[in-house]
């Protein structure tokens, strides 16, 4: 019995080794000058393919998903946080930490950072799914995007990063981020778009997740936003800034070159 023990803690032990061993060896391959993480500093020559390819990402020249290279080597984070995060340093975010932030489904090394910064107040909520509520780490509530439990024009800043294309009614989630957000503050709501499709394409009836792949570009995705993305923005009452030339000024951070931040003000 101890000796099965202590066999398997070797074994541990050693596959422990090999992978430490391995990471090591995959940063020390992969260094060079090209890209430099804003998250963990490593400077990598190139990045880590993520996500997945399907037809009609492709067709509808989608932007904000789909196979790319964009996966820190070091630390995992992905071109949609590093989007968000070098947004909040190029406006100095911060630097004054006298905030309240609601961030929905955050993301690991964005989240780190809001929480390194300590914020006067640092929301991290997701929509808990049954059997799951274990997973997630122990800074996030459960949170309705549907029904926020906050009481009107509460937070300062909303960051809602690539969630409402999962949201069968948007319009309610977008509806109540507006509510919570005091006037002047601002929500960060990107979505993946098609800049050439003019309206919006939804069908509820799908809900087969190898369809919605076909279909919609993500077996969890349940439209494919147009152009008239803003026009639902705007309905809720938001006013809406697209800025597109952080992928330019911030060139070494590994932005999706096509990707524009959708600042929306209240
Ligand atoms: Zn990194």
């Amino acid at each position: 019995m101890i000796l099965d023990k202590l066999r398997n803690n070797s074994i541990c032990i050693k596959i422990y080794s090999y992978l430490k061993w391995h990471e090591r060896f995959a940063l020390i391959k992969n260094f060079g000058f090209r890209y430099k993480c804003p998250f963990c500093g490593y400077h990598a020559r190139k990045m880590n393919p993520i996500g997945c390819d399907f037809k009609v990402i492709y067709e509808k020249e989608i932007v904000g998903c789909g196979r790319r290279f964009a996966g820190c080597i070091k630390c995992g984070s992905t071109d949609k946080e590093r989007l968000v995060f070098t947004y909040m340093q190029s406006i100095n975010f911060f630097e004054n930490p006298n905030k309240s932030i609601l961030h929905m489904a955050p993301e690991l090394n964005l989240s780190k950072q809001f929480l390194r910064h300590k914020f006067k107040e640092y929301i991290c909520g997701d929509y808990f799914a049954p059997g799951y509520e274990n997973v997630y780490p122990s800074y996030v509530k459960n949170i309705n995007i549907l029904n926020i439990p906050y009481s009107n024009e509460y937070f300062d800043v909303v960051i809602c990063n690539h969630v409402l294309e999962h949201i069968e009614n948007d319009l309610k989630g977008m509806s109540e981020i507006y509510r919570v957000l005091r006037k002047g503050g601002f929500a960060i709501l990107q979505v993946p778009i098609s800049y050439i499709t003019d309206k919006t394409y939804e069908d509820p009836s799908i809900s087969d997740p190898a369809e919605r792949e076909k279909v919609f570009g993500q077996c969890d995705h349940v439209r494919i936003y147009g152009l008239d993305y803003f026009d639902r923005l705007k309905k809720v009452g938001f006013e809406v800034e697209i800025v597109s030339d952080l992928a330019t000024r911030y060139s070494k951070y590994g932005l999706n070159s096509k990707e524009k931040i959708f600042i929306c003000h209240k």
